[in-house]
């Protein structure tokens, strides 16, 4: 019997039995059908002894959900939620509730994945490009991209965006004004370095003195000043230099478009549209740049098409999975981005319209030119002319005011030259910046804001220069004009979430994605205030909570990995690859190797890793895999020995991308290491691997982990995600550092890789409780039932199409690719027409063509109990049936429901449906199963080239609506 077993648990371990979809009896009926005699006989057979971690991880007993939460309850009470003016790019917001219920706290929002099946996701569509149509708006320039990781990470894509487009060809420098926030220069600067750019800081208007193919502005500057650069642009331009501009969503209501001053490049972030600070993120960033640039956009766009019965209909623009295709051609390595933090921010701006949106950037400004009238009238220096919502001054003592500010749980910003800075934002009222005199000028002052108002009614402040208000309109379409009742704003929110499938709905098997259980108890924390309303540089003995969660988690993820330190900083995986492809090139540097530069991948990795060595500045190197999938060990070998002195790395993926454990691992690292290089471990696959083997038993050097798919943080439909890096000890000193917050072990030169010390770390509450609630013993039974689901879905489907790839024993690890090549050169059956019939049966598709084009690749997951897996392997069976029919020809191959599929409404109504060979019931009703529970696509299958061709990213306009 296996050493775990779900009969045993006792009442502390109860979530092992919520979280792991099949119970005991469907455990013993699948062991059964797969021919195995337990769940640690399986797991001998399937992982090699090789690399079986000889001892149980050390993370600790199970616990109860109750245990669990009281537990991070009492984490949560160890930060101190104080009154933040820091700003710097964090600011506090008011989350709508009825955004809050909805949507951040809706499986139906944050289960879902990338919207990469469109037909079943009409409603994130939707509030995407909401949300591209808000940034379009706000900055006047022409096409936004659907959300980038954070404000510094997009001024980095700024950076390289422009040397794309920039005809400036022998330029090699990009000037950074020395208003630009410190976070955002030292993205900047790490990234530069791996392009082998030059980056020059200094004043905004000298940048014409150099010789530059870009240039990077912030309006409004780090110390609140408001700066008009339409002459500085020109300039620029006529030099042909691209000028790229952060700007900030909520000034940007109530200032003049960044286009209008020539700008062709703004993004900032767009955390203070209702996403809470969570000391960091998750938070999405919006680029908006000119039409001539669209291809060379960074990340991903949603774009206007229209379906097979020429309906409008959303789907992904483009580059849609452009690293995917482009590999180290990309023109970044964006996969998970910032969907439902995009998605949030477009609700709020649906929610208050631009009427509110107006009275809320006015109120912010209102209460800070109260604030700065009143200071100047006690004669305190204000260092800027002109503001929107930030000041920054001196003040004669700065330790008095230093304790006051402390005494009164107030942050504000302390700049290195000893002046202070504060910024205002929609959650300060009357109360609060009377409460800034006191602190600021001491007791006894006499300063009353009303009275101070009264004075600005007659004199007003001209604290805006005229010449930079904003004159134009700004989200006039209906959309932002409809749903400002909480009633309306709900159903619209409920409306658009009907179109979609998520996990609430039914599995969605996508390899490689881990889709399982995202736990109600695990997501709970995010929302309590103590997690979601931490600045990310308040001081740092206000965020002890955080510090000890962050701690705990690193030493689990030390253990879980077998490596010996854990950076949290990247906030997506890919992020995660850069951070350590960076890491690998600095420790080469360190000892005088700085020329090696080769970073080879076997043919079969996931695009996001040859585009991630790019970045990092590499040059990739293919290696060929065999015809079992595994990587062809000789071509490695020969590659290696020619590379030898360049070699700086290899990227693999375990258990491989095709689903196995392969035998020959530790050959691989030996032989890397052999020739001076460094292994990569691509991570995304550790849900094989917690608690069996791990990447530093193996051998690795240095992996990063998506937090976002096996430690249960959900995908939010596209985001957000956490990539933290594991790494050995040789390697920690090279992991990222951050400028203004000093961090444990890096290096304070390090460069960093996102804006936050932390990335995303408003998320890393859920992989905490995941971690704490099922402890060693369900961390590695989930391993062990994801294996046994996947083999047990390999082992049915088998009997109806080929499983491409098995390893020992003709069993897989924890996913199976399935081959449709045969069918579709017998009958032209497509993956894709099965990967939209599925829909029909309610189900999401596996992923398509990856690793293997024309195959879908299934991930069942420990979370799908056998009864869901066998809705699915039936569906996948009626499937096969149905080609059969077209196979013998009782189907034409342009007519029958594979080809229509999916079905929506308007078929069955259409009259012209009865010309079909097979009914409606068919199409609509497949099953009993899909009887019970129907899920209706709203479009028809999507015409991509025709989006492609006119490609559009705004809401509709209103004429189309009419
Ligand atoms: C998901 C995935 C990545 C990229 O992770 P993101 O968080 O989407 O950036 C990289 N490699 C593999 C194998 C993956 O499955």
């Amino acid at each position: 019997m296996s050493k775990y077993t779900l009969t045993q648990l006792e009442q502390h371990e109860e979530f092992i039995r919520r979280h792991i979809g099949p119970d005991a009896g469907e455990q013993a009926e699948m062991l059964a059908c797969v021919g195995a005699a337990s769940l640690d006989e399986l797991t001998e057979r399937i992982v090699p002894p090789a690399i079986r971690l000889p001892a149980p991880l050390s993370v600790g007993p199970s616990y109860s959900e109750a245990e669990g939460l009281s537990a991070i309850r009492a984490l949560a009470s160890r930060n101190k939620v104080c009154k933040n003016y820091i700003g710097m790019g964090y600011y506090g917001t008011e989350v709508p509730k009825v955004i809050l219920r909805n949507v951040l706290e809706n499986p139906g929002w944050y289960t879902a994945y990338t919207p990469y099946q469109p037909e079943i996701a009409q409603g994130r569509l939707e509030a995407i490009l909401n949300f591209q149509h808000l940034s379009i708006d706000l900055t006047g320039l022409d096409l936004a991209s659907a959300s980038l990781l954070d404000e510094a990470t997009a001024a980095a894509e700024a950076m390289a965006l422009a040397k794309r487009v920039s005809k400036a060809k022998k330029a090699n420098v990009f000037y950074v004004a020395d208003d630009v926030f410190p976070q955002t220069v030292d993205v900047v600067k790490t990234r530069a370095r791996c392009f082998g750019f030059e980056v020059i800081v200094g004043p905004a208007a000298e940048a014409v003195n150099h010789d530059v193919f870009g240039v990077l502005l912030q309006y409004t500057n780090r110390w609140g000043e408001i700066g008009d650069y339409t002459d500085l642009i020109a300039q620029l331009h006529e030099m042909k230099a691209v000028v790229t501009m952060a700007a900030d969503i909520m000034s940007l209501v109530v200032l003049r478009a960044p286009a209008v001053m020539g700008a062709d490049v703004v993004f900032g972030s767009a955390q203070r549209f209702g996403v809470p600070m969570g000391f960091g993120g998750p938070h999405a960033a919006f680029f908006v740049t000119r039409d001539e640039y669209k291809r060379s956009m960074p990340g991903r766009i949603i774009g206007v098409s229209k379906d097979s019965r020429g309906n409008r209909a959303l789907r992904m623009a483009m580059q849609t999975r452009e690293q995917h295709i482009r590999r180290e051609k990309a023109n970044s390595n964006i996969c998970t981005a910032q969907v439902l933090l995009a998605n949030m921010a477009s609700f709020y701006a649906v929610y208050h319209g631009p009427e509110g949106l107006k009275c809320i950037a006015q109120r912010i400004h209102r209460l800070t030119d109260i604030l700065a009238t009143g200071l100047k009238s006690k004669g305190i220096d204000l260092k800027n002319a002109s503001w929107f919502d930030t000041l920054t001054f001196t003040v004669a003592d700065n330790a008095a005011l230093l304790a006051r500010a402390t005494a009164a749980d107030v942050n504000l910003r302390c700049d290195a030259d000893g002046s202070f800075g504060v910024s205002l934002d929609e959650t300060i009222t009357r109360a609060d910046v009377a409460q800034l005199f006191d602190i600021i000028l001491g007791a006894g002052h006499g300063l009353k804001p009303g009275l101070i108002d009264e004075v600005l009614l007659a004199t007003g402040s001209g604290s805006i220069p005229a010449s930079l208000r904003r004159k134009s309109e700004f989200l006039t379409h209906p959309t932002f004009n409809r749903y400002h009742s909480e009633t309306e704003m709900m159903r619209y929110i409920k409306r658009l979430e009907s179109k979609d499938l998520a996990l609430n709905h039914s599995m969605i098997s996508l390899g490689s994605c881990t889709m399982k259980l995202n736990a109600a108890v695990e997501m709970l924390p995010i929302s309590w205030p103590e997690f979601a309303n931490m600045h990310p540089f308040c001081p740092q003995q206000q965020a002890e909570g955080y510090q000890a969660l962050i701690r705990q988690l690193a030493d689990w993820l030390v253990d879980i990995t077998g490596y010996d330190a854990v950076c949290m900083q990247p906030n997506s995986g890919a992020q995660g690859e850069y951070a350590g492809l960076l890491a690998i090139r600095q420790y080469h540097e360190s000892r005088g190797e700085g020329h090696r530069n080769i970073c080879l991948i076997p043919q079969s990795a996931h695009g996001t890793n040859p585009a991630s060595a790019q970045l990092a500045g590499m040059k990739v190197v293919v290696t060929a895999c065999d015809k079992l999938g595994n990587v062809d060990l000789d071509d490695l070998r020969t590659k290696a020995a020619e590379m030898a002195d360049s070699l700086a790395c290899v990227m693999i993926t375990y258990p491989s991308t095709h689903g196995v454990y392969e035998e020959t691992v530790r050959d691989i690292c030996g032989i890397i290491h052999q020739y001076g290089g460094q292994v990569y471990l691509d991570g995304a696959n550790m849900n094989a691997q917690v608690g069996i083997t791990s990447p530093g038993y193996i051998g690795a050097d240095v992996s990063h982990l998506n937090l976002h798919k096996t430690f249960a943080i959900p995908h939010g439909g596209g985001g957000p995600g956490m990539g933290p890096i594991g790494v050995k000890a040789h390697l920690a000193p090279f992991v990222a550092g951050h400028s203004v917050v000093a961090l444990e072990g890096a290096a304070k030169d390090n460069g960093a890789v996102s804006a936050a010390p932390y990335g995303s770390a408003g998320i890393l509450p859920i992989s905490w409780m995941y971690i704490y609630l099922l402890g060693t013993k369900g961390l590695t039974l989930s391993t062990q039932v994801a294996m046994l689901n996947a083999n047990y879905v390999a082992k049915r489907l088998g009997e109806h199409y080929p499983i491409l790839y098995r390893g020992r024993d003709g069993l897989i690890a924890h996913e199976c690719i399935v081959d449709l090549r045969p069918l579709k050169e017998a009958c032209g059956v497509t993956e894709m027409d099965v990967a939209k019939r599925l829909n029909d049966y309610g189900f999401h598709a596996p992923t398509m063509s990856f690793p293997v084009a024309g195959t879908l690749m299934v991930e069942p997951t420990e979370s799908e109990s056998k009864v869901e897996l066998d809705r699915f392997i039936d569906a996948m069976i009626a499937i096969r049936h149905e080609i059969a029919r077209v196979e013998s020809g009782q189907w034409p191959v342009d007519n029958n429901p594979l080809h229509h599929a999916p079905h929506t409404l308007a078929d069955i109504m259409d009259p012209a449906f009865d010309q079909r060979p097979y009914d409606r019931q068919l199409a609509v009703f497949p099953s009993d199963a899909v009887k019970a529970n129907k899920f209706w696509p709203t479009v028809n299958r999507i015409d991509d080239v025709y989006g492609d061709r006119n490609l559009f990213c705004a809401c509709v306009p209103i004429s189309d609506y009419e």
